[in-house]
């Protein structure tokens, strides 16, 4: 069994911000945890390609949308390895292999009988690539996302029979692991018990699109066409791709982690649509918040926005990783602060987690020639032991129903607990009378060993730091024993060198 967890296919009508950063993120860590946890996972991302939008956003460039698009999904795939983001597969929208798996579930929707030619009428965001349901004098009306004024439309369009799956539908809202956080689910739930209605999917003003078959001048609209890019990357490969190949290769996804913004896209319409495809829907719908800078909302027009790849450039990965991950509790707004970032890097990383290798490495040094001392064992019920167990139990508690940022907290408590343990026991003190010494040992091989776990938790949340603090230990994961086994206390081998100290993580400046 696979675990398939994908990040929205990200609309190329500019680089990934924040945002997209954020939830890209989000999906890496719990996919680098599923995998070990020894879990056969499949990481999607990818882009979706197709829409009004772009065909504009590629006219006012003077350029070919198709070159548009290779060069923004070219941004997305670099944007991605800078941040070490560990995807299995990138679908992009524009790709044959796709095309034929909209038209295979296309044929499918329609043999359900769920096709039929009708008029849409409406005011319709370009940006949402959305209709807006009656909004008050729409035509001074301005998304609220987007700021922009909705444009009216009357047109002859395919319709999808949503209505037809009322029943289906507020069943499997009602199931509580379907929508999370709860918010989400109840706003859902409220969208759906006031009616479904049957929606347009296809486009006759759009040129960038998938033809429909049969219909000349109709396109796909985006949504339906981007959608299927979930199921079209499990079985993409450079020529082929098909509805069953996916379905052995592991669909339904396990996770969908999106923006709080197209819930209703993945929560209604898309099960809706699987379902009328012979198709099991997916198993949970995540829907994370949106991100803030200052407590203000960030936009061009404000002139706030925050560039990830000037915050990877002059911070690195880990910071901006931990800030993300674990300041922001999934499922709820978050909001970017230059001095709370600063801070929280600075306490958590450098002070704590930092400065905790950095004393017992050199009281390893000093007192035990570079090694490891014996894990004497004097006391019968290690304190530290006792913390480092609690807070694993903990950490997979929370990974597992997606609080990251408990998690998270976990591994930094059990970090605050070492170095309190340390400042408690006061070796310093006690290494001045031989007699104490075995106590010594005890109390710097479970501050060792608890920094060894510490390094290890973090692997699935900051890679990179993760890595650096075990080579520092002499004792780097090996990805032939389970990860859950080297999690296990004592396994810091008793007299192995420590290798030369470097610094794992420097503190930052604010300005
Ligand atoms: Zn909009």
């Amino acid at each position: 069994m696979s675990f398939v967890i994908t990040t929205p296919l990200y609309y190329v009508n500019d680089k990934p911000h924040l945002g997209s950063v954020y939830t890209t993120i989000i999906c890496d860590s719990i996919a680098r945890y599923k995998r070990l946890k020894g879990e056969d996972v499949m990481f999607i991302t990818g882009v979706d390609e197709h829409g009004l939008k772009i065909q504009r956003t590629a006219n006012e460039k003077g350029i070919e949308p198709k070159t548009h698009c290779d060069e923004i999904s070219e941004i997305f795939t670099i944007n991605w390895k800078n941040w070490d983001i560990s995807f299995d597969k990138f679908i992009r929208t524009s790709s044959k292999s796709h095309e034929s798996v909209v038209n295979e579930f296309y044929e499918r929707v329609k043999e359900s009988n769920d096709i039929y030619m009708g008029v849409q009428k409406g005011w319709y965001c370009v940006g949402c690539e959305e209709f807006k349901d009656n909004p008050e004098n729409s035509a001074t009306y301005k998304c609220p996302i987007h700021q922009k004024n909705l444009e009216w439309k009357n047109e002859e369009n395919l319709f999808f029979r949503l209505s037809k799956y009322q029943k289906q539908i507020e069943k499997i809202i009602s199931e509580p692991s379907f929508i999370e956080p709860i918010e989400r689910r109840n706003e859902i739930v409220n969208f759906v018990s006031k009616g479904l209605k049957d929606f347009s999917i296809s486009r006759t003003n759009v040129s960038w699109g998938i033809p429909v078959p049969g219909h000349l001048n109709h396109t796909f609209y985006v949504w339906f066409d981007a959608l299927l890019g979930y199921v079209s990357a499990i079985s993409s490969n450079e020529t082929e791709s098909s509805l069953e190949m996916s379905i052995n290769a592991g669909w339904p996804a396990d996770i969908h982690l999106i923006g709080k913004d197209i819930l209703r896209f993945h929560a209604v319409y898309w099960p809706a649509m699987l379902i009328s495809a012979g198709m099991r829907v997916p198993k949970k719908v995540l829907g994370h918040g949106f991100l803030t800078r200052e407590g203000q909302k960030m936009g061009k027009s404000l002139g706030n926005v925050l560039d990830p790849d000037q915050l990877l450039s002059r911070y690195g990965n880990d910071p901006v990783r931990w800030y993300l991950i674990k300041d922001i509790s999934l499922g709820s707004d978050g909001d970017f602060q230059d001095k709370r970032f600063v801070d929280i890097i600075n306490n958590d990383l450098a002070n704590t987690i930092g400065n905790l290798l950095n004393r017992t490495s050199s009281m390893s040094r000093k007192w035990f020639d570079n090694k490891v001392p014996n894990n004497e064992k004097i006391s019968t019920n290690n304190k530290l032991e006792n913390f480092a167990k609690i807070a694993v139990e903990k950490y997979m508690h929370n990974f597992e129903i997606y609080k990251l940022d408990h998690a998270a907290n976990e591994v930094l408590n059990l970090a605050i607990n070492t170095n309190l343990y340390l400042n408690d026991n006061q070796p310093w003190l006690l290494v001045k009378e031989k007699d104490n010494l075995p106590f010594v040992k005890e109390i710097i091989y479970a501050v060792l060993e608890s920094t060894r776990i510490i390094g290890l938790l973090l692997l699935p949340l900051l890679p990179e730091l993760s890595s650096k603090i075990n080579e520092q230990l002499g004792s780097i994961y090996k990805k032939e024993i389970p990860w859950e086994e080297q999690l296990r206390w004592g396994l810091l081998i008793s007299n192995s060198s420590l290798p030369k100290p470097t610094p794992i993580i420097n503190k930052l400046e604010y300005e």
